[in-house]
């Protein structure tokens, strides 16, 4: 079976060595700093529950490229059924993790190169399906972890690339020759690709003719010369720095969620890991396969399991409070459960609609229409469930006092007793409760549901793009004998 053990998965880290920093200082070991490692955490679970055999069915599939089982998050949907288990899997591993599982992206960028590269080699008579089947190969015999890239700082939005004062605002093919490519430029907003082995790079955009040196999609391991991680830092990375105990904060193993932004300063990646270079037209369907895979993730499965934790916060805390059987609570939490199942449903119809994409391909995409929808019904969704969590919680939900108090000989008592809601629960629960959902609720979620996948404005033109209303206009036309 190509499948890693969890130790042997935190092992092949230690053979990599990617330069990185965090909060303006070297990290030298991202398996150590305590806000690396939960990344390194959270793909580790994924190769723990590959071996669970209650967990198996969810985190394997057979592969026919390898004949042999392989982790799901390195294989490619070849049915409808295979993306029904995609969604099923966004969702379990969100609500085991209360993070991102950050093989995510690279799993839902294979989607998009093996229907692109099949493509390009069908139109242009080019080699690319070929190197990247051999690529995916190598990642399921292998069980690596990887990342996805797509992102990047860009120049002016109002101005063509051409017309940037910095040409490498955009990552930017710089050399060519016999061997390979070499690249400059960066990506942002990247997740968990510093404890990841290999990163896979897509280009952001569509692009025209003279913008072709942008066109360029490849793999690179994660600690190739020339590449630097620049880690995010916000109030949480640095409540995980001094934390005393890791216990004390929201999602003490699995943390926030992490991300980097990737600079490549010429970086060498050889021809059998270029899966596009320069086929300017290719570039946009890259792009919105990408994105049509990647929003039914992000939309329909990963924030139903996110919610599932914000909902079992809320039911806790309603409980603690003897607020039971109070009307406008309960309500509450079925509204809470109506959005959650709503986004289910949107990430299973995407799914279960799916087709294969380039017909002949062989490659299984989800629906574009409900992949779409499934991301913008939860951008909204996502906020509401967080203001009704929120309000169960009260105040306390950002108000709490650190869970040190309770070690200090000089205030614990107090703290103990006037926050105990005089419930049996001992108060070190309900005050950990209280910080989980004030990780959800006021920490980077709701930006992150947001801009995650796209912000709302580009699933609002992909579905413009989709929907041509012949079928409405037809009925109306129909009903009134027009
Ligand atoms: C937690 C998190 C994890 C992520 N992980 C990854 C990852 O692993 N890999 C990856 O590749 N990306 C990742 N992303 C990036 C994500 O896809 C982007 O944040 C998202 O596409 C939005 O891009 P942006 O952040 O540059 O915002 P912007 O594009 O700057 O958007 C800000 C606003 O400007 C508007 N806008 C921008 N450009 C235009 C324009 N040309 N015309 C009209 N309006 C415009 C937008 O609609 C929006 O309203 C992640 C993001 C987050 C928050």
């Amino acid at each position: 079976m190509a499948l890693m053990t969890p130790e042997q998965f935190e092992a092949s880290l230690k053979e990599l060595k990617p330069r990185v920093f965090m909060n303006g200082k070297l990290v030298p070991d991202v398996l150590t700093n305590r806000n690396t490692r939960t990344v390194v955490e959270a793909n580790k679970a994924s190769y723990a529950w590959a071996l669970d055999p209650k967990y198996r069915d969810i985190m394997t599939c057979f592969s026919p490229l390898v004949d042999e089982v392989v982790n799901r998050y390195t294989y490619v949907s070849g049915t409808t059924e295979d993306l029904v288990r995609k969604a099923e899997a966004g969702t379990f591993t969100a609500e085991m993790l209360g993070t991102c599982i950050y093989r995510c992206v690279g799993y839902d960028a294979f989607h998009a190169l093996a229907a692109t590269t099949w493509e390009m080699d069908r139109d242009l008579g080019t080699e690319y399906w070929s190197r990247f089947q051999e690529f995916l190969k190598n990642v399921q015999k292998k069980d690596l972890s990887v990342a996805g890239a797509m992102t990047e700082p860009r120049g002016s939005r109002s101005k063509k690339i051409e017309n940037w004062p910095d040409p490498y605002l955009a990552l930017k093919v710089v050399e060519k020759n016999d061997k390979g490519i070499v690249v400059r430029g960066a990506k942002i907003n990247i997740s968990g690709a510093y404890a990841s082995h290999e990163l896979m790079v897509l280009p952001q955009g569509a692009h025209s003719e003279s913008e072709a040196d942008y066109a360029v999609a490849f793999a690179t391991p994660t600690d190739a010369p020339g590449i630097t991680y620049v880690c995010q830092y916000s109030p949480y990375s640095a409540e995980r720095d001094q934390a005393d105990d890791l216990e004390e904060l929201g999602n003490p193993v699995f943390g926030q969620r992490e991300t980097a932004m990737v600079i490549f300063d010429n970086v060498f990646v050889p021809w059998e890991r270029v899966f596009h270079c320069g086929e300017f037209k290719y570039s946009g369907r890259i792009v919105a396969r990408f994105a049509r895979t990647h929003r039914m993730t992000c939309g329909g499965t990963c924030k139903v399991g996110f919610m599932n934790q914000i909902i079992g916060a809320s039911k806790l805390i309603q409980e603690y409070k003897g607020l039971e059987k109070v009307a406008h609570i309960n309500e509450q939490i079925t509204e809470m459960v109506v959005l959650r199942e709503t986004g289910r449903a949107c990430g299973q119809a995407a799914a279960r609609q799916g087709k294969e994409e380039p017909p002949g391909s062989g490659v299984f995409l989800p629906d574009e229409l409900m992949g779409n929808v499934a991301k913008l019904n939860i951008c909204e969704a996502f906020w509401r469930v967080m203001a009704l969590a929120g309000d169960i919680g009260g105040g306390l939900t950002v108000t709490m006092p650190s869970l040190k108090e309770l070690k200090n000989p000089e205030i614990k008592d107090f703290v103990e007793e006037f926050y105990s809601f005089g419930s049996d629960e001992p108060t070190a629960n309900i005050l950990k409760v209280h910080k989980l959902l004030q990780h959800w609720t006021a920490g980077q979620h709701g930006v992150g549901t947001w801009h995650g996948a796209g912000p709302p404005a580009t699933q609002r033109i992909a579905i413009q793009r989709t929907v041509d209303f012949e079928h409405e206009k037809g009925l109306v036309k129909r009903t009134l004998n027009l």
